[in-house]
């Protein structure tokens, strides 16, 4: 695998790879990688000829106070786990290299970006649009994956795709877990273990809801309802939001449709996690 730090080698590379006709499948990542990101790769891998990450912690999508400091970092482990997947090119550059001095130009999706983690976090998506769409104009993707744990994130890059004409192919994976059903995070490594054990309430919150709408339930308040009062059982347990909005546009729903996304967002101690099912 060829670890690539400097944004004019990257497009070197992936203009040498459509020179000669290659399908080049990317996958963005912040690092500490885990079985979820695996599998986005092993996608690619499908997807692609040649399969690119990159492993960028993003400072313009983390807001004053949050864990831009915090983010777990291991640089070697994730190039050997990449290397394990068969990627070939793991872009890895510093923020001096993406954002370097006089940098002054963003990218805003609008209403998709409203609700959910929009709300608890202004400017976030600004900040993963704006580094999508630089990763996308160095790496030129046919196909790039994204994973349905951030269930947003996926709907906002499409968006902002089909708005602004990227050719990329934008494949949304499914959300890997722990066998206690937590999905997997690279934030999980910041729970202490009583932390860790009650993050399972999050999935198990969605999941009471989930049987319920297959046994028949179709009122959101009453499904949410469900999912809140599991919730609300957890000592240390902070929830941000738990919302019951349509795939398309993340409108708020009453009445629960198959297909429906039931989303969780959550402090246990300092660590933020999120969660979501389709109904
Ligand atoms: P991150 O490194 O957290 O920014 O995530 C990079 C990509 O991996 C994003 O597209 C995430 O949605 C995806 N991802 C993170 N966790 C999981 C998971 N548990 N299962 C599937 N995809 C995931």
């Amino acid at each position: 695998m060829r670890i690539i730090d400097s944004v004019s080698e990257m497009q070197q590379q992936s203009d040498a790879w459509r020179r000669d006709g290659k399908r080049i499948a990317f996958v963005p990542t912040m690092g500490y990688l885990h079985a979820g990101h695996l599998a986005l790769m092993q996608s690619a891998r499908k997807h692609g000829d040649a399969v690119v990450i990159s492993i960028f912690v993003n400072p313009t999508q983390f807001g004053p106070g949050e864990d831009f400091e915090r983010y777990p970092r291991s640089f070697e482990k994730d190039i050997q786990l990449a290397t394990e997947v068969g990627v070939d090119v793991a872009f890895v550059p510093q923020v001096r290299e993406m954002y370097p001095e006089g940098f002054q130009s963003y990218v805003e999706v609008t209403k998709v970006t409203l609700p959910l983690c929009g709300r608890s976090r202004p400017g976030h998506f600004r900040g993963v649009c704006t580094v999508v769409l630089k990763l996308f104009n160095l790496v030129q993707p046919d196909i790039a994956v994204f994973g349905q744990k951030d269930a947003q994130q996926s709907l906002v890059v499409r968006r902002m795709a089909r708005d602004l004409n990227i050719p990329a192919r934008i494949v949304v994976a499914p959300t890997i877990r722990e066998p206690d059903g937590l999905a997997m995070s690279s934030r999980n490594e910041c729970l202490s273990p009583l932390e860790r054990y009650r993050a399972a309430a999050l999935c198990q919150a969605l999941e009471l809801a989930r049987k319920a709408f297959r046994k028949g339930e179709r009122n959101a308040a009453a499904l949410k309802k469900l999912a809140r009062r599991h919730l609300l059982k957890i000592p240390g347990l902070r929830l941000e939001y738990l919302e019951l909005r349509n795939i398309s546009h993340l409108r708020s729903v009453s009445q629960a449709s198959h297909g429906d996304l039931l989303a969780v967002a959550a402090f246990l101690g300092k660590t933020r996690l999120i969660d979501n099912v389709r109904l």
